[in-house]
């Protein structure tokens, strides 16, 4: 008997794993693959804000790749908007090595980490799990579900969702010459309800890939390949769905709590879950602490979660606004947004994890937010 088991070895499973551990509580990961971090869907884009906020700069360290200064953002037609900084503001890592470094310094922490483990079915205080093809029982307290975007957690919970809840996304690397100091985000008709993105790894190897609703993800991909006119060799590719859904209101029942993906704790404007997913991981095993500890229920974690919630509801409502505008708007948009300078304002005031920092600061510039009447009240409403 476990006192916490946590289904999915990711980022967000593993910051959960850690804290109820080093609470005291013994805690198991269970993984469904043979090795954490493998297969990997992800850009590996981190805030170094997020990496400070969570004090995991040592780990993120390790497994670095590039440091980024800001980005350039194109509208459909073109119009730019850069945001620079003479400082580092986010880290490229490898994000296979972060999950396996995560999942070494939790089983230092004392999680026992069980791979070839996939959970098929809960049932109370019951794990049913499928070991190296062999079904098996596992016995715990308290379940967390942090098992990605396709959470069989969340469908035991009876939490549903649909296909307008997701974008589908698709990546490739690609070696060719690229300015490593800087993402570059395009926003067009090949990537419908989200944007493209070249994420440099160096100067001669990037990250390229898009997220769209159009059901045809590699036709989109090929188009923006073309049009944006990248090339050299394309080699590794990845492709997984990123939600982009509200955030779920109710994410506990009974003994089971989500995090992370399985969650929707996933920024809807960006696509990002690593640092508000391990956040919100970390959240889950305090609340898990305070329900062992002082008897508190477990429904706590949903209170607990409200600022982490409050971020990843902006997130929500300014894709929902971006999502509104015709691609002549979003041009008309950045128009006005370069000729009021909002990328030295965001270079300044920006956060790619928590909008309601530059929120709070954009309100105290009433010559700014009076500029874009319909975007501020769509967000603050
Ligand atoms: C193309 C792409 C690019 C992205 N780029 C970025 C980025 O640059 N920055 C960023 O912050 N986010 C990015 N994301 C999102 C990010 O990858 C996710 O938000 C993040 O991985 C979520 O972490 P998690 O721990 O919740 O889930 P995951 O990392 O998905 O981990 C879930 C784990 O659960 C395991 N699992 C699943 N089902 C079971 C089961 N039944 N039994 C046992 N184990 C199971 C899986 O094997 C997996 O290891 C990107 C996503 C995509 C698709």
């Amino acid at each position: 008997m476990y006192m916490t088991t946590v289904v999915g070895a990711g980022p967000s499973g593993l910051a959960a794993a850690k804290r109820v551990q080093e609470r005291g509580w013994e805690t198991a990961v269970i993984e469904e693959h043979p090795k954490v971090g493998d297969p990997v869907a992800c850009t590996g884009l981190i805030s170094v804000s997020g990496v400070k906020d969570l004090g995991i700069r040592k780990e993120a360290e390790e497994v670095l790749m590039n440091e980024i200064r800001g980005a350039q953002i194109f509208s459909p037609s073109h119009e730019m908007i850069e945001v620079k900084r003479s400082e580092t503001v986010a880290y490229v890592v490898d994000r296979g090595g972060f999950d396996r470094v995560l999942a070494r310094t939790a089983v230092e922490a004392g999680v026992e980490l069980k791979l070839n483990t996939r959970l098929i079915d809960i049932r109370g205080e019951t794990l049913f799990v499928e070991h190296k093809g062999r079904g098996e029982l596992i016995k715990s307290r308290v379940i967390v579900g942090a098992d990605g975007v396709n959470s069989r957690t969340r469908k035991i919970i009876g939490i549903e969702t649909t296909a307008k809840d997701y974008v589908h996304a698709y990546q490739m690397d690609v070696k060719g010459r690229f300015d490593p100091r800087y993402v570059q985000l395009y926003f067009g008709d090949y990537s419908k309800g989200f944007f493209a993105w070249v994420v440099p790894e160096n100067e001669e190897r990037a990250r390229v890939g898009l997220a769209s609703t159009s059901g045809n993800i590699r036709k989109d991909f090929n188009l923006f390949v073309q049009e944006k006119n990248i090339s050299g060799e394309f080699c590794d590719m990845c492709s997984s769905l990123i939600p982009v859904g509200e955030p779920f209101r109710s994410i506990v029942k009974d003994n089971v709590l989500l995090t992370g993906d399985a969650a929707f704790q996933t920024k809807a404007t960006s696509g990002g879950g690593i640092i508000l997913g391990m956040l919100a991981g970390r959240i889950a095993g305090d609340s898990i602490d305070a329900h062992f500890k002082n008897n508190l229920p477990l429904k706590n974690y949903e209170r607990n979660l409200e600022p982490i919630n409050k971020e990843l509801r902006l997130h929500w409502k300014i894709r929902q606004f971006m999502n509104s505008l015709s691609n002549e708007q979003m041009d008309a948009m950045f128009r006005k947004m370069g000729r009021a300078k909002v990328g030295e304002f965001l270079a300044q005031a920006g956060d790619m994890d928590r909008p309601s920092r530059f929120i709070g600061k954009l309100m105290l510039k009433p010559s700014l937010w009076r500029l874009f009447p319909e975007a501020v009240k769509f967000i603050t409403t």
